[in-house]
């Protein structure tokens, strides 16, 4: 299958006036088109700077990134990016918040607005475009959120825990329907996420960093009955457990060697 985002040998050192920080070693990785890979670790292992990295924001210290075969720096504009917080303008109509992204980039014409519409629709927000964020819940952002996100039709989707500040009920339901909407279009995916659960439940691969300086330390398949169950499904599906325990293990040798491995 064709590798949507590949990462060799990827190194990043922050510099700040206290001195230099080595927050990512050595990382190499390919997601595959169409691949939904979840990046867990502890916190400051370098997750976020590992998405900063791949769309770019952030130019790595060594190494290369490619995505879809060109590297980042020559400004690719295949990536869309969701965060835990939602980021919407609070004088903006929930509407307006949802085409913001296509507007920015120059390309809000008639039928992209109608793509808009229809993503509202899909979502569950068709009657709420003229409504302001405050007037919405948690849950009810984040959607949006992920409408101006698909609505630029990225290839590449880097979610950094979009569904970390919400309540459980809403955060299951908001899983569910991010994974259906992403698999329904085959989009790439890596999410960032501290919940070794949701990890398991949403992903095709589960890839686990170790900090001080970043490292992979695992890369688990997610088995196939797993992987093609709705993350709701999946954690009722024999073998969940299972991995769930093996990750957890991972975590808790971490603790306990200090994050640090030999060999
Ligand atoms: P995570 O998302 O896994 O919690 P981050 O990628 O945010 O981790 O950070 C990795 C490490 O790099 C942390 O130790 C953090 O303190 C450090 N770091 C992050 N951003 C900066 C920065 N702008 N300057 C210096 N250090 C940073
Ligand atoms: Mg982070």
């Amino acid at each position: 299958m064709e590798s949507a985002v590949e990462l060799e040998k990827v190194s990043h050192v922050y510099v700040n006036g206290r001195g230099a920080y080595p927050a990512l070693q050595e990382i190499s990785l390919t997601v595959r088109q169409g691949e939904f890979v979840s990046l867990i670790g502890p916190s400051g292992c370098g997750k976020t700077t590992l998405l900063s990295l791949i769309s770019g924001l952030l130019k790595p210290t060594a190494g290369s990134i490619r995505v879809y075969g060109e590297r980042v720096e020559e400004g690719v504009q295949r990536i869309g990016y969701m965060l835990q917080q939602d980021y919407l303008f609070p004088w903006r109509t929930i509407g307006a918040n949802a085409s913001l992204g296509l507007e920015l980039l120059g390309r809000l014409d008639e039928a992209a607005q109608e793509r808009v519409d229809g993503l509202m629709n899909e979502m569950g927000l068709g009657g709420h475009s003229q409504r302001y964020p405050h007037q919405l819940s948690g849950g009810m952002r984040q959607r949006v959120a992920l409408v101006r996100t698909l609505a630029t039709e990225p290839d590449v989707l880097l979610l950094d825990e979009p569904f970390s500040a919400l309540d459980y009920q809403t955060k299951l339901q908001l899983e569910e329907l991010v994974a259906g909407t992403l698999k329904a279009r085959g989009k790439t995916a890596v999410l960032v996420t501290h919940d070794i659960t949701e990890a398991v439940a949403m992903s095709d691969r589960v890839i686990v960093l170790q900090p001080n300086p970043g490292r992979l330390l695992a890369d688990l398949e997610v088995p196939e009955r797993i992987r093609g169950a709705s993350p709701l499904k999946a954690r009722e599906t024999e073998g969940f457990h299972e991995l769930f325990h093996r990750l957890w293990g991972l975590f808790d040798g971490m603790e306990k060697g200090g994050g640090r491995s030999h060999g």
